[in-house]
């Protein structure tokens, strides 16, 4: 009989989607993939400080799985470092509880209170150029929200 895989609960998506070390050209960089279920896993124990118990909790798994997510994180972190790779935050199952969304024109970043809620400008500013992070982050993601005005994919390279 073989387990499915848990949908990992994530609050809202990472604010930035990839790391380099400075002063390397990225064509020369080796890639290092920390899935989103992962980056979750180490910002609830490392950054918040919550036991692996209450926040394998507010991840909807068990405690033994996300001590393995976290394992794998902080190993691939010190990988990172050390060797000099660049990190992504990709792929995983995963589903974001909520949003943030990233205005182009001022760059305030605003939290939606659900994932689905869409805002169709910046409550700073009034621009209509914002962008939904969690579209930057591919993985099995239940439904994600949709991105309005021409923000365009950043990122990019
Ligand atoms: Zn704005």
């Amino acid at each position: 009989m073989s387990r499915r895989k848990k949908t990992r609960i994530v609050q809202e998506p990472p604010l930035f989607k990839q790391f380099k070390p400075a002063g390397v050209p990225a064509r020369i960089l080796k890639r290092i993939n920390i899935s989103v279920g992962e980056y979750e896993a180490l910002r609830l124990a490392d950054y918040e400080g919550l036991s692996h118990l209450e926040a394998a909790k507010k991840m909807e798994i068990s405690r033994p799985t996300f001590t393995r997510l976290i394992d794998r994180a902080r190993n691939k972190i010190a990988t990172a470092l050390i060797e000099g790779k660049e990190i992504f935050f990709h792929g995983g199952n995963f589903k974001f509880l909520r949003d943030l969304i990233k205005c182009m024109d001022c760059g305030e970043i605003s939290r939606s209170k659900n994932v689905k809620k869409i805002l169709e400008e910046c409550p700073y500013c009034s621009s209509e150029e914002v962008v939904y992070l969690n579209q930057q982050f591919r993985g099995r993601q239940g439904r994600g929200g949709r991105r309005r005005g021409g923000g365009g994919r950043h990122g990019r390279r």
